[in-house]
């Protein structure tokens, strides 16, 4: 991406989870899409993973679907790329800035991301700013009790809104989780409904509703009036209507006309081009620039 936010290339492939191995495959690609793109090198490097994130360090403390902990990926990836800058954050955090880049006529202001793919995660714009803290994931809406004494969710509590969309996908899945986990499972169940299964379109709608609930108690906590959802499940239009539905019946009277949701802009890209949105957000800022005039004069201690 350029600094207008033009897609010059893009490139995806399906990495190790051994780290090494993760870092010289993705440095190739990297190099090979500058390439594709007639670019010699990179301003920067956006790196964008679903999980525990120490941003200011650029470790992955824990991912969620990779068996990673403390992994230092971020000044890794950065020595392999010859010192290119390497910026981390957290795959739904970079969703949604990556709408708050894009959006028409400049910020949105506010924005909520609600990001349903291999967990339930959730990235939130207030004022302009995204929400972030020091070490952690996105805002965490997967784990936002919905049902207390539910079903036991994957951080070791019960109820949370992650482990009550599990639970309806797994009561579709007749074998294990398949390879492709809780992504394919959204993809199969919203396919079964589209191809006329009652229970799956009825566990679409659970899903939605729950959703909903979860949306509409950040809306009622923090006044956020936009909301983009990414979701294999929004195959089925009806996913979009009951979230829809559900968000403006639960959030306070008077206030649902003023919340609006829709469909993500890319889909399972957001993430990517959230991370290529943030390096050009922070080589356009002025302390990047003052940084950088500082660094070119020599005038550093
Ligand atoms: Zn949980």
């Amino acid at each position: 991406m350029d600094l207008t936010g033009d897609i010059l290339a893009e490139a995806e492939r399906t990495g190790s989870e051994d780290v090494d191995q993760c870092i010289r495959q993705t440095t190739e690609l990297i190099w090979q899409t500058c390439r594709d793109a007639g670019v010699e090198r990179p301003l920067g490097v956006g790196l964008c993973l679903p999980g525990v994130i120490d941003r200011a360090e650029g470790v992955v403390k824990k991912a969620v679907h990779l068996s990673w902990r403390d992994v230092p990926i971020a000044p890794k990836l950065r020595e392999s790329l010859q010192g290119i800058p390497v910026v981390l954050e957290n795959a739904s955090n970079c969703a949604a800035f990556a709408e708050e880049w894009y959006a028409g006529g400049g910020s949105v202001g506010d924005l909520l991301y609600l990001r349903i793919s291999h967990a339930v995660g959730s990235g939130l714009i207030l004022g302009g700013r995204l929400l972030t803290r020091t070490v952690a994931g996105g805002t965490e809406i997967g784990h936002m009790v919905i049902e207390p004494g539910g079903p036991i969710c994957r951080c070791g509590r019960r109820g949370c809104l992650e482990a009550l969309v599990s639970e309806l996908l797994a009561e579709g899945a007749r074998d294990a989780l398949p390879q492709g986990g809780v992504v394919e499972l959204q993809e199969r169940t919203a396919r079964a409904a589209a191809e006329g299964d009652k229970d799956a379109l009825e566990r679409v709608i659970g899903i939605a509703r729950y959703c909903g609930t979860a949306v509409a108690n950040v809306v009622n906590l923090t006044g956020v009036r936009h909301v983009v959802v990414e979701s294999p499940l929004l195959m089925i239009d009806a996913f979009l209507d009951v979230v829809r539905h559900s968000v403006q019946s639960e959030v306070l009277p008077g206030e649902g006309d003023a919340v609006h949701v829709r469909a993500s802009r890319w889909g399972g890209r957001s993430p990517a081009i959230g991370g290529a949105c943030l390096v050009a957000y922070q080589s356009l800022s002025p302390e990047h620039v003052f940084e950088s005039v500082v660094e070119l004069k020599g005038l550093g201690a």
